[in-house]
């Protein structure tokens, strides 16, 4: 019996032909490549720019940084993410605020943002957890009146919307991941996007070790450059983008009504007004399903079913954020969360066939 992943890599020819021409071609760091990903990534999202660098986590570090954020300020976000989410905001020195989220979408508590607010506070660093958008409309009125800065870690929703807008187009910048997991990837890699041209000029300085001109600098830089040979994958993605989606959501869509009447499994919720890209397909575990979320996952392993559990810790209970004085017994429904999530294989290589056994492994489960 074949396993079925959690996530793989879609490489087709297309990729392998891509990596082969940029070998070929003998221009193998940042170069034509590089620019033709940023100009088809722009017009995708809708931004005026979109800066390429070698991660996620560079792209929100650049982010940060071509805000002017330093030692002293403090950035809102989220204490449900992956670490990536929030390591940028120590690397710029400056003190990460975390606040609770909401039980619906996993997202940012947008009350708890506005409680949160300090004069010290510069942004609010608002995920789309899963491939959801987080509640735009709300926090970027809120950001917009206290003159505070609201930067988008889309790492996991390339092309989720937000009423007509996508992802990378709801703050003053987004930011993007290309790892090999999330839903396009160039094996590691990352994007900056902005309708702010002194933003994204920031960003191409700091890119390149903070260069102005040949070995001209005016201040501090990092190499985040993206090689062009990676750059060829994500062009190869990105023109097939769409259909990836759309095979997430049709898969999304055949789970949800294979296990939409589990007692104590609760499928995910889909918010109104916004389009949800399925980076990962969660239900939470709780305790009238009868099996434990952890011994679900074991039986369905033994099913030959993987599963991923994103994430098992709220962020305040890692070492090195605890140490900024949080204890363990804040954010409730983050701590809730990381009990309860279970993700479930939703890719686009898992086929028709795949998501029947897999709701019928849960099913089976459930009745004991
Ligand atoms: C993947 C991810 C990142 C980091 O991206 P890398 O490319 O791995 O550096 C940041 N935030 C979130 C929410 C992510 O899922």
């Amino acid at each position: 019996m074949k396993t079925i992943s959690i996530s793989k890599p879609i490489i087709d020819k297309e990729e392998i032909a891509a990596v082969k021409r940029v070998l070929a071609s003998g221009t193998i760091t940042q170069g034509p490549e590089v620019a033709a990903l940023e100009a088809s990534f722009a017009s995708y999202c809708g931004t005026k720019y979109a800066v390429a660098v070698n991660s996620g986590t560079a792209a929100i570090h650049c982010a940060l940084l071509s805000l002017g954020i330093g030692f002293g300020d403090e950035v809102i976000t989220s204490s449900f993410s992956f670490i990536a989410t929030i390591n940028p905001i120590l690397m710029c020195g400056a003190r990460p605020v975390l606040v609770d989220i909401y039980a619906e979408d996993f997202n940012l508590n947008i009350q708890q943002v506005a409680a949160a607010i300090t004069p010290a506070t510069k942004a609010v660093l608002a995920v789309d957890l899963y491939g959801q958008a987080f509640d735009v409309g709300a926090l970027k009125r809120m950001c917009d009146e206290r003159g505070i800065a609201l930067i988008e870690d889309a790492c996991q929703a390339i092309g989720a919307t937000y009423g007509k807008k996508r992802a990378g187009n709801f703050g003053k910048v987004g930011c993007f991941s290309f790892y090999a997991t999330k839903n396009i990837m160039s094996a590691e890699g990352g994007m900056l996007t902005t309708n702010n041209p002194k933003i994204a000029e920031a960003a191409r300085r700091l890119r390149q070790h903070g260069m102005t001109a040949q070995y001209e600098y005016d201040g501090m830089g990092y190499n985040y450059r993206m090689p062009d040979i990676l750059a060829a994958i994500g062009r190869a993605q990105l023109a097939k983008v769409e259909d990836i989606l759309a095979r997430r959501r049709q898969n999304a869509c055949m789970l949800d009504n294979g296990l939409k009447n589990i007692p104590g499994l609760i499928t995910p919720i889909a918010l109104p007004g916004r389009g949800h890209v399925y980076h990962q397909y969660i239900v939470r575990v709780q305790p009238e399903f009868g099996l434990k979320r952890n011994e679900l996952a074991r039986q369905l392993k033994e099913c030959g079913i993987s599963t991923g559990i994103y994430y098992p810790k709220p962020l305040h209970h890692y070492p090195h954020i605890a140490a900024l004085g949080y204890v363990l017994e804040s954010f409730p429904e983050a701590r809730r969360a990381a009990t309860e999530v279970l993700a479930l294989p939703v890719h686009p290589l898992v086929t028709k066939g795949d998501i029947t056994r897999i709701v019928t492994a849960i099913q089976e489960l459930a009745n004991g």
